[in-house]
Formats: structure tokens, C-alpha cells, sequence
């Protein structure tokens, strides 16, 4: 039987033909666009269409999944693996990057296509957690006691049905020597209903210290649906915290960025990392350079208290942590 989430799912927008009708904005270029998404497919959640202004081409939440024709333009320094994730798989299905924790693949779907996505051209099919890799991938968990931390990414763990998530967070509720357990997913922003009683159920009686990490990078994406689902992982002890990327012509002013700040907070969860963009193919237009990065952050620095200041990071390939600017 399928979940109110996983119909809400099935009935996403997957062209954006039809996105661009329900917003009433004139389709006229969407055979460029639909070419573009052919090669990073388009995705988006009737949840978060909805919160995209009606009639405004330049909605920064629209910018965010709307397939570009410059994702076309070859630009040097912007390649298919810009974060060396290739580099740092210990095991199919495990990336093993920072010392203490080890982060699992565990699907590549996600519930909706950011066009900026730093593993848009991540190679799934080969390195992704599926089932019949998994209890090896444990395995080599177990006998690794430096892993403090495990860390469940994707695509977005959350797609993952409760059954198959829950027998994951079971095996490794097991290895003794593990502390936490974090979670990186844009579902309980982009499909809030994916946080239900049963995926809640997950959480009881675990002896793991549970941390979700949100993605969220404009204050229009918070609406009461996500507000209740932040409240509702955090009256079960989960630590919510909130990642954004610096993305030009979305969030690249101060006072976007405040509210964004102010709005997490109200809902439960806190700034955690704002990161300069990921050079990934295909997503330079979306690039906010180093020096006005840091103007902005100077001027949040200046208008809130320090716990609302996210971390302005950038992610080197090799390097042994994420480099603060
Ligand atoms: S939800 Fe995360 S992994 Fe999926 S496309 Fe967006 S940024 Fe990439």
C-alpha cells in the first residue's frame, strides 16, 4: 500500500511545460528547456510549486528548478565531480571524505531536481547503496572504529520507503562504536508530508544521537506545512539544522538571507553551512563571487546574533574539512 507521500510524489511535475502553465508564464521556450532537462531531468513537487509566485518568471524558488538554456555553456573550471566525491568512495555505495564519518549513497532519487546540484552528473547506477551492496557496505563500517558519525545522503534518503530506511538506521543502530546519525534531505521542506508518524516512528528508542540536515535556501520555501514537519522531528530530540547554497538571483542579498535565518529559528531548526556554489557543468550562471560572499556575510554578521550566521564554506576536493571564507 502506498503513502499519502509517496502519491504526492508520483504526482509531481516532471515537465516543465506543466509547471510553467499551472504558474500561468507562457511556455514559448520550453523546447530549449525541455532539451536541457533531458539531460538533468526536471522534477518538482506540487508542494513546492506551490509556493512559487504565480506569473513571475524571476521567482527565486522557479530559478531554483526551472531548466536554463545556459546550462549549455561549457565554462573552465566547472566539471562533472567538482567535491572529488569519486575520490573518497571507500567501499561502493560509501564515501568515506572527513576523518570520524562515513557518508552512504543511499539512492539517487530525490523528490526534486535543484538544477544546481553538485551530483547532477554523479554516476548512481554504479555507486549507489542498492540493496544487495548494502551488507557489505555495513560491514566495512563495522570494522572501521575511527566512524563516529554516519551520514545518509543521496540523491535524498528520505525517498527511501520507512521500511527499507528503518532496516538501514537498524543495522547501524548496531555497530557499537558509532555515536551519530545524520540525515541530509530536502524532503521535509520540498514534501512535508513525507514526515508522518510512521517515518517518526523511526526515531524512537535509538541510542544514536539523530541530527536531520535540511536544505533550504530561500525564506518563500518555509510555509506551516514545513513549520509542523521541523516541530515534529525536534519534539523527537532530532537536532534540525539547515544547509543553503549562495545562488545568484535567488538568495544573493543580505535581506533574503536575514529572514532566512530569522524564519529557520521560528521554525525549529538552525543555520548551519551557507556554501559557495559547487562548480558543477552546467550551473555557472547560478555562481556568486568570493568577494560579495563575504560583503554579505560581513553585513549579516553585523544585523544578527552570531548562532544566526551560518558558516560561509567552500568544499575543496582533497582537502580535510570544509574551508570557512
Ligand atoms: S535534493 Fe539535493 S541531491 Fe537532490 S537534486 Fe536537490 S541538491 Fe541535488
Amino acid at each position: 500500500m502506498t503513502s499519502c507521500w509517496q502519491n504526492e510524489l508520483a504526482d509531481s511535475f516532471t515537465d516543465p511545460v506543466d509547471l510553467l502553465s499551472f504558474l500561468g508564464l507562457a511556455t514559448g521556450n520550453c523546447d530549449v528547456t525541455t532539451e536541457v532537462s533531458a539531460v538533468f531531468p526536471f522534477r518538482v513537487t506540487q508542494a513546492y510549486a506551490a509556493r512559487i509566485r504565480k506569473g513571475d518568471l524571476s521567482d527565486p524558488l522557479l530559478r531554483q528548478v526551472l531548466p536554463d538554456t545556459l546550462e549549455r555553456l561549457d565554462v573552465h573550471g566547472f566539471g562533472s565531480d567538482p567535491v572529488g566525491d569519486l575520490n573518497s568512495v571507500s567501499h561502493p555505495g560509501v564515501l568515506h571524505k572527513y576523518s570520524g564519518r562515513a557518508l552512504l549513497i543511499t539512492t539517487g532519487a530525490c523528490a526534486i531536481h535543484c538544477r544546481y546540484c553538485f551530483r547532477r552528473e554523479f554516476p548512481y547506477d554504479g555507486q549507489q547503496l542498492a540493496k544487495s551492496r548494502e551488507h557489505a557496505a555495513i560491514e566495512s563500517i563495522a570494522e572501521d572504529n575511527s566512524i563516529q558519525e554516519i551520514i545518509l545522503s543521496g540523491g535524498d534518503p528520505l525517498v527511501l520507503n520507512n521500511r527499507r530506511l528503518g532496516a538501514l538506521i537498524q543495522s547501524i543502530e548496531r555497530i557499537p562504536h558509532l555515536r551519530r546519525l545524520r540525515l541530509h534531505s530536502r524532503l521535509p521542506v520540498v514534501l512535508p508530508s513525507r514526515v508522518d508518524p510512521e517515518f517518526l516512528s523511526l526515531f524512537d528508542r535509538l541510542r544514536l544521537q539523530v541530527v536531520m540536515v535540511i536544505h533550504v535556501n530561500h525564506p518563500n520555501e518555509l510555509d506551516e506545512s514545513v513549520k509542523y514537519a521541523i516541530k515534529a522531528m525536534t519534539q523527537k530530540g532530532i537536532t534540525v539544522l539547515n544547509q543553503a547554497v549562495l545562488l545568484r538571483g535567488v538568495n544573493d542579498d543580505a535581506s533574503c538571507l536575514i529572514d532566512l535565518s530569522e524564519k529557520l529559528l521560528a521554525y525549529g531548526a538552525l543555520p548551519y553551512y551557507l556554501h559557495l556554489l559547487d562548480r558543477v557543468r552546467g550551473t555557472a550562471h547560478f555562481e556568486v563571487p568570493e568577494d560579495q560572499a563575504n560583503r554579505l556575510l560581513e553585513e549579516l554578521r553585523r544585523r544578527l546574533p552570531g548562532y544566526l550566521v551560518p558558516r560561509l564554506v567552500r568544499e575543496i576536493p582533497g582537502a580535510p574539512y570544509k574551508q570557512p571564507l
